[in-house]
């Protein structure tokens, strides 16, 4: 698909909703995609970015800033408490806050740094054990631990388990997400962006779908 494509059914789908037109914003996933391939989207005028790894994002953006404004940078893979400060430094919005030690390492940082990117808290819908992210039951409690520390929490993550129905998923961040009043919600991706859309996403996280398949890691 193209990413005027996808915009288009990104639209289609909100005013089918009743959401807002324009209430999600389109991460498009570059993690290992060819810089080829990332500066075509570039060139289409798309700014926002999702990287899985600081270390790719690092190699990456830092080049594509100096020839492009505005790009904003998303964090969504998993993130050691000694890459934090890389991180921070190179991303808008971190999606994977996901323990007390991050939330206090972050917290720390941007105490010195006197900035901090947005943070989304993610949660283990599934509860898979290979998977990051708090427990459902564990997820009030955590929120509240990381707006003590003052960290900019504006939303919440999921990563559905493959082999289930993710709108049970969706629908689960969704009520989490608002019973701690919080609006934002980075949930869908390349199959099913359309049904998290259904159910309040205001960030879905597509790759594939607009850059086509990643080479093998
Ligand atoms: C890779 C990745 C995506 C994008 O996946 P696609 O299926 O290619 O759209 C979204 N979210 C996370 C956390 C990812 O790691």
């Amino acid at each position: 698909m193209s990413l005027q494509e996808i915009r288009e059914k990104v639209a289609k789908q909100e005013s089918a909703c009743g959401r807002v037109p324009g209430a999600t914003t389109l991460i498009a996933v570059s993690k290992m995609q060819p810089n080829e391939r990332v500066q075509a989207i570039l060139d289409e005028g798309h700014r926002v970015f999702g990287e899985n790894r600081v270390q790719e994002a690092a190699s990456k953006w830092p080049a594509f800033r100096e020839r492009y404004d505005g790009i904003e940078l998303h964090l969504i893979g998993p993130l050691q408490t000694n890459k934090a400060r890389q991180a921070m430094e190179l991303a808008q919005a971190i999606h994977t806050l996901d323990r007390p030690k991050l939330a206090g390492t972050i917290a720390r940082l941007a105490q010195e740094m006197g900035a901090c990117p947005d943070l989304f808290v993610q949660v283990n819908t599934g509860e898979e054990p290979q998977k990051a992210g708090v427990l459902p039951a564990a997820a009030d409690g955590f929120i509240k631990e990381a707006r003590a520390l003052d960290l900019p929490v504006r939303g919440l993550m999921c990563i559905p388990p493959v082999d289930e129905e993710p709108a049970l998923h969706f629908a689960l961040l969704a009520k989490i997400g608002a019973r701690n009043g919080l609006t934002g919600l980075s949930m869908g991706m390349s199959s099913d962006f359309e049904r998290a859309i259904a159910l309040g996403a205001t960030h879905i996280r597509v790759g594939s779908a607009i850059f086509g398949e990643r080479a093998p890691a």
